[in-house]
């Protein structure tokens, strides 16, 4: 028998697919809150233990709610298998222990989310795995830096706070013409704009803390991709080092999922919106928005990302030096009534923050402007309120300022 749930739209299997439902029929996905699993008899627990028959065995290993979040996952990103980890950072460490070993090499984008480069360059150093940093944008810097012993490629896209776009399609030909893997950080976009595997890569991280929840409530990460590295690789590492999914926050993020399509339609409306608005204020010297005419990879974004641009925009407010462009950044965000002033993003409600001295405050300044992170760069996470509302908060600052 065919699977119907193959030719499944993604906003179906956003709303259905899950992990077998309960003796009980229960519409709703159940939240299984138990450490462990009661084995039928003696020798069924051997099997199971032996991997020779399925069957739950213990939380860290997995969970049917963990299985069901799992499922609707790989599903909407269009791969065999998926894995729940406890953060989206888990799930990065997860894949280099999985993947990677002493003597090894990998060539990441230097935009990538702060921690990333930070467990790359510092923690896994620690171990012998040496990362090269390459321009976002720029295919040749990454195909220059691809040495013998390369065995991964990681990228995210579009980038935190300047919403720099890399093509992953490229990207993924560079790997496999050096036999290596190309692995995409795909937390800004989500499946409902855009599908890595489907360009290309091998395999997708999420931050399920972002849009697959979209209300700020847990912490949650995944990895997806081919069966054979997730079952090979990931399973044995997760059994023994446990950056295990609670079943709780998997629930959160499978419901979550549920309203993901139209929340992000909705949002990087609102967002498109916003930017466009802000571009035409006199007080804003710049606009980064992947949906903007004005943005540089403006036609990849729109092609890459299912014509949208995606929720997170940054704007630049200039001064006659970067303690007065300081000033007003603070200024507008200290004006805000609606805007949530925290770092994070993929909520509904609307957040806005400022990189140099949060995200990107531990850098030193020379680093910083390497970055392209300057004093007056706002960032915002646009969530679900009504634009005008939006448009309004920003306005107080923007239209006050010396
Ligand atoms: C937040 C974030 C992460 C880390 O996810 P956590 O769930 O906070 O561990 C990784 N990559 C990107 C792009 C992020 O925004």
């Amino acid at each position: 028998m065919t699977d119907p749930r193959k030719d499944w739209h993604r906003d179906t299997i956003a709303v259905r697919l899950a992990e077998d439902k309960s003796q009980f029929g229960e519409n709703s996905e159940a939240l299984f809150l138990t450490s462990s699993f009661v084995q039928p008899d003696a020798a069924t627990a051997a099997r199971r233990f032996a991997g020779e028959e399925e069957g739950y065995i213990y939380s860290r290993f997995t969970n049917p709610t963990v299985t069901s979040m799992e499922k609707r996952l790989a599903a909407l990103e269009g791969a065999q298998a998926c894995i729940g980890t406890s953060s989206g950072m888990a799930a990065i460490v997860l894949m280099c222990m999985g993947l990677l070993k002493a003597g090894d090499h990998v060539v990441c984008s230097r935009s990538v989310f702060g921690s990333t480069i930070k467990l790359l360059a510092g923690e896994f150093g620690k171990f012998g795995v040496q990362s090269s940093f390459v321009s976002q944008t720029d295919v040749a810097e990454w195909k220059a830096a691809i040495q013998p012993n390369t065995r991964l490629l990681f990228a995210e896209t579009p980038t935190n706070p300047l919403t720099e776009v890399c093509d992953i399609r490229a990207l993924a030909d560079v790997a496999h013409a050096a036999g290596a893997l190309l692995a995409v950080d795909n937390c800004f976009c989500s499946p409902a704009l855009s599908q890595p595997i489907a360009l290309g890569a091998d395999l997708v991280i999420h931050s399920g803390t972002k849009y697959l929840d979209g209300q700020g409530r847990v912490v949650a990460g995944a990895i997806c991709g081919p069966k054979d590295l997730i079952e090979g690789k990931f399973v044995p590492v997760m059994r023994s080092a446990g950056m295990s999914l609670s079943p709780f926050n998997a629930w959160v993020v499978l419901k979550g999922m549920e309203t993901l399509g139209i929340r992000m339609r909705a949002q990087s409306d609102n967002a498109l919106a916003l930017a466009t608005w802000l571009e035409a204020q006199p007080q804003v010297a710049r606009v980064y928005y992947p949906g903007l005419k004005s943005h540089p990879q403006h036609a990849l974004a729109l092609q890459q990302q299912s014509g949208l641009g995606g929720a997170v925009l940054s704007f630049e407010l200039q001064g006659a030096d970067p303690q007065q462009a300081r000033a007003r950044a603070f200024h507008v965000i200290d004006h805000t009534q609606v805007c949530s002033i925290t770092a994070n993003l993929g909520d509904t409600k609307t957040t806005i923050t400022h990189p140099a001295t949060t995200s990107h405050g531990r850098l030193t300044e020379e680093q910083r402007q390497a970055a392209g992170i300057s004093q007056g760069l706002v960032r915002v996470a646009v969530g679900l309120e009504h634009i005008g509302d939006l448009q309004a908060d920003l306005a107080r600052g923007l239209h006050s300022l010396a």
